[in-house]
Order: C-alpha cells, then sequence, then structure tokens
C-alpha cells in the first residue's frame, strides 16, 4: 500500500514563502490588498447597485475605507496574520461610516482574534471565516434570505468548510467559496430586501442584485486569487 511515508517527496525550501499551506502574514496583507483594488476597480458598479435600492454609497463607502486599510498596513509590522485582519477590520470600522463599515469591519477583527498564531490553516481559517459571519450576524441580525452580505458570506463559509472537511487545501476551498459568493450574490435578485436601507423599499426592492452580497463575492474571489496557482 502506499503510505504517506512510502511517498517520495522534497522537503519544501525553508525560505520559500508560499509552499505551506497556510494563510501566513504575507498572503494575508496580498488578499487585503487585492480586495482594495477589488473595492476600486468595481466601484462604480457597487455604487450603481446601491443607486437601484439604496443611497448609491456602497462603492464609496468601501474605497474610503479600503484606502485607509492600506495606509494602515502599510505603517504595520504584524506579529501575526491575526493582527493584519484585525487591523482591517478596526479600520473599516472607524472610516466607513454607512451598514457596510461596521459589519465588514466586525467581520475582519473577529477573523483576526480567531487567529492568534503567526499562520492560519485550511481548518483554522475555515473557523475564522465562521468567526466572521457570526460578528455579521450579531451586528445585523440579518438571516439568510434577506438579501444582505449574509446571503453571499453564508454559503461561501458553507462551501470553505465543505472543502476543507474533505481534505481540499486553501486554494481548493477558497476557489469553491468564491464560486459559492458569486451564486448567492446573483441569488439575491429575486430576493425582498428584509434588513438595511434596501427594505425601506419593500417589493421594489425584488429584481436588483444586492450591493454588500456584491462586495462578498470580491471578498471571497480575492481570497481564491491570492490563494490559487499563481
Ligand atoms: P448604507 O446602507 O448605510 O448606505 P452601504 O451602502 O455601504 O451602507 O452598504 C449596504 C449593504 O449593506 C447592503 O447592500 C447589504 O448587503 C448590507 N447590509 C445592510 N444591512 C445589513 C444587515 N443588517 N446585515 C447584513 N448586511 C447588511
Ligand atoms: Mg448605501
Amino acid at each position: 500500500m502506499n503510505t504517506p511515508q512510502d511517498t517520495p517527496h522534497t522537503p519544501d525550501a525553508p525560505d520559500a514563502p508560499h509552499t505551506a499551506d497556510t494563510l501566513d502574514i504575507a498572503r494575508a496583507d496580498a488578499w487585503i490588498r487585492a480586495l482594495a483594488a477589488a473595492v476600486d476597480k468595481h466601484r462604480q458598479q457597487l455604487t450603481e447597485l446601491d443607486s437601484a435600492i439604496g443611497d448609491g454609497d456602497h462603492g464609496s463607502n468601501l474605497q474610503r475605507g479600503f484606502t485607509a486599510v492600506l495606509t494602515a498596513l502599510d505603517a504595520l509590522e504584524p506579529a501575526g496574520v491575526g493582527a493584519v485582519l484585525t487591523k482591517t477590520g478596526s479600520t473599516l470600522i472607524s472610516k466607513v461610516g454607512g451598514a457596510s463599515g461596521p459589519l465588514y469591519g466586525s467581520a475582519f477583527r473577529a477573523m483576526g482574534a480567531a487567529l492568534p498564531g503567526p499562520a492560519a490553516d485550511p481548518a483554522q481559517f475555515a473557523q475564522a471565516l465562521a468567526a466572521g459571519l457570526a460578528a455579521v450576524r450579531k451586528l445585523g441580525a440579518a438571516e439568510p434570505g434577506d438579501k444582505t452580505i449574509v446571503d453571499a458570506y453564508a454559503p461561501a463559509l458553507a462551501a470553505f468548510e465543505q472543502a476543507v472537511t474533505a481534505g481540499g487545501d486553501l486554494a481548493t476551498a477558497a476557489a469553491a467559496a468564491a464560486d459559492a459568493a458569486e451564486r448567492g450574490m446573483r441569488d439575491t435578485v429575486p430576493l425582498q430586501a428584509r434588513k438595511g436601507r434596501a427594505s425601506y423599499l419593500g417589493p421594489r426592492s425584488i429584481g436588483h442584485q444586492d450591493p454588500g452580497a456584491t462586495s462578498t463575492a470580491l471578498l471571497f474571489r480575492t481570497l481564491a486569487d491570492v490563494t490559487g496557482p499563481a
């Protein structure tokens, strides 16, 4: 039988940055920077979606927040991966006035608090993502189907956890999560909003894609990008 011990393998070079299957400081930093770039690229789309069922500021809210996050990360000397995410969260909370700032800020702070070590393996990062969703739900009290961030985040987390349980690596889990987030995002179109500003529209919120679910899809897609094959 071909046991793991029988399988020949070459040890990783000690200075190779991304050979271990972990989210380390460098990867977390790359993730947040990629997310900031994606927010910048999609600012107009996020604004248009929020104009249809909100007040048209989701793109500019997140862009303002992530611009401040980049400045904060430039000055940070993180002791571990959690510090990168905690700083991201606290900066979003302090710089973004809209609903999305405290919601995403709480999510990133909870992820950071869940990761005390230098780096996170796939199972540890799954727990951090779960802590992030719990923070969003505690603060915003949204249920799945309310047409919010939760409708992209919850299926993404479930897909991530399922992939890790099946033995998948970080890249596989993140790719599955990104696909699930994008499906969840598209599935917000027929929903009626029951939380946030869009809920004021009642049935008129039906037929529009939720802006927050859209930015959550960017969050998971950029995670897949930075963990995936180059
Ligand atoms: P605001 O609504 O204050 O203008 P943004 O436009 O930045 O804030 O963000 C709007 C997005 O926030 C919505 O599209 C929705 O996805 C998300 N959101 C609003 N309220 C909640 C909530 N209670 N729980 C989860 N997400 C929410
Ligand atoms: Mg808005």
